[in-house]
């Protein structure tokens, strides 16, 4: 069976204890390779690995950097049929969703901060009549930790690796123990591209393992994190006593509010996909819709007949729109919240059920789930599900639904159906979330700041934010005689 191996020091190489995890295909509910379940005694060698490789590499020029992270995004697009073939069998994706989303994505993370480094510049102060002269270094820290989930597996492990090593940093990464073909892949395309040994290690394992592991490495300076609230207040408590440099990316549960004077026809469409796209597995999905009172009915009949076309099934079949969440556990879970629901009192308008796919019997199908509710403060309202399942419920008026978005222990993002200007500033100005996208959904230019407030994180990626958090500034204060 095909092994998972680590990657340290540029070369592929099995955990030291020879402990081995079981990787599934979602899709068939089936073991279908092996995963190195490294320790503490892997985190250090690829630190050691790490930290040989940093003189040189923070010392490298942006341009010869600049071009290896251009190398390793054109490796990426060259091989985009085969890591989406990959992505897909290993989170049971549609691979037409890897195609187009997730490994274009992956290679864009790469050329984006191949670029983005050349244009990373730093202040400088003159204390004038003081003949002080100040200015700021932004220096590579060392060797920094990140750890990525298993929804947007290489789209997410990129977007904090491409960074981190533009900036001159050398990395020890661990993607999910649920989700880590991708960036095994990843680590023959790096040394294609030319990155030096050490650059970058991938270690496999799990969180409480591996995870904890870098997260307690007391050399790793900075963690850079994204995942599950829970597990993110665990990395805190270990981080922050060690004064290291956090970055928290964590769940949400994000509204979606709906007035009656939007473009219907645009809204409903990306509804449908701001809700069940990637399974409903995204942190961004509008799991929480608001519809205005006067539009609920009819929102109600519309939106319930076009989430029925859904095509659930194998995620390999060209006419596949949802295809299998990422795991048996998740899959229970995510049914646990159907069924509370139905205690809470919710009315499941469509969906609530497994799916058998002919040849695929053991897959971890779900229909899409729409369920309505008459109360925010219900748990399916307040806690992160993370699946094809949203709640509906309508509003009057424009003070009520702002409470209710707000009303949440979460702030990642909202969306926002509106054509009046007025209130768009109004409501963008005072819902409480990282992002408002406005009459649009998932529209990602990588330059913006992208992070949660509230329980969905602390700390802001991409664009300079992200290059920012993965150097050190320094002021160098000058005196001079006139
Ligand atoms: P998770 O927290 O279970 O795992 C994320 C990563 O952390 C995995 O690699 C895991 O092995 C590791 N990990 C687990 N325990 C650890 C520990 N004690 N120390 C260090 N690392 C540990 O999350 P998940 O289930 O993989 O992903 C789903 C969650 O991620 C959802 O809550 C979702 O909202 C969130 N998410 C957030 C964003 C964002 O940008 N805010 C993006 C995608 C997913």
């Amino acid at each position: 069976m095909k092994k998972i191996l680590n990657y340290i020091d540029g070369s592929y190489c099995e955990p030291y204890t020879q402990d081995w995890l079981d990787n599934y295909n979602p899709s068939k509910g089936a073991v279908y390779s092996k995963i190195a379940s490294s320790s503490s005694i892997d985190v250090d060698k690829a630190y050691q690995a790490a930290k040989k490789a940093f003189p040189s590499w923070s010392n490298t020029t942006i341009d010869a950097r600049s071009a290896i992270l251009l190398k390793i995004a054109n490796l990426i697009e060259d091989n985009l049929d085969m890591l989406a073939e990959a992505e897909s069998l290993d989170n049971g994706k549609p691979l037409s969703l890897a195609k187009t989303v997730d490994i274009p994505r992956a290679s864009s993370n790469f050329r984006f901060f191949a670029h983005a480094i050349t244009q990373f510049a730093s202040e400088a102060h003159e204390s004038v009549g003081l003949e002080t002269m100040n200015f700021t270094l932004r220096q590579a820290i060392g060797v920094v930790g990140c750890i990525s989930p298993w929804n947007l597996p290489l789209y997410l492990f990129t977007w904090k690796i491409a960074p981190a090593i533009a900036a001159g940093n050398t990395v020890v990464a661990k993607p999910s123990e649920v989700t880590p073909m991708t960036a095994f892949l990843l680590g023959k395309i790096c040394t294609q591209a030319g990155l030096p040994n050490g650059v970058l290690n991938i270690i496999n394992g799990t969180g409480p393992s591996v995870g904890q592991a870098i997260v307690e490495h007391p050399n790793i300076k900075a963690i850079s994190f994204t995942g599950g609230t829970k597990t993110g207040a665990s990395i805190a408590r270990t981080a922050a006593p060690m004064f290291k440099k956090l970055s928290l990316e964590l769940g949400g549960k994000n509204p979606n509010i709906i007035f009656a004077d939007c473009n219907y026809e645009k809204m409903l469409s990306i509804t449908v996909k701001s809700s069940f796209a990637n399974q409903g597995q995204i942190c961004l999905c509008g799991s929480r819709i608001f519809v205005e009172k006067s539009i609920y009915s009819k929102f109600k009949n519309d939106f319930v007949s076009r989430v029925k076309e859904l095509k659930v099934g194998d995620p390999f079949a060209s006419s596949t729109q949802i295809g299998a969440l990422v795991s048996k556990p998740h899959l229970d879970k995510v049914m646990s919240y159907i069924d509370l629901a139905k205690e809470e009192g919710g009315e499941v308008l469509y969906g609530g059920n497994k799916v058998i796919v002919n040849g695929s019997e053991n897959g971890y199908y779900l229909e899409p789930t729409i369920i309505e509710v008459t109360n925010n403060n219900c748990r399916v309202n307040q806690e992160e599900i993370f699946g094809p399942v949203v709640t509906m419920m309508s509003f009057d008026t424009e003070e009520d639904v702002l409470e209710m978005a707000n009303n949440v222990k979460y702030g990642l993002s909202a969306t926002l159906w509106t054509s009046n200007l007025d209130r768009t500033m109004r409501m963008s100005k005072q819902i409480e979330s990282g992002i408002v996208w406005v009459n649009t959904w998932l529209n990602r230019d990588l330059r913006t700041p992208f992070g949660g407030v509230k329980n969905s994180g602390v700390g802001r990626e991409g664009g300079f934010e992200a290059l920012k958090f993965f150097t050190e500034s320094k002021n160098i204060c000058i005196k001079y005689d006139n």
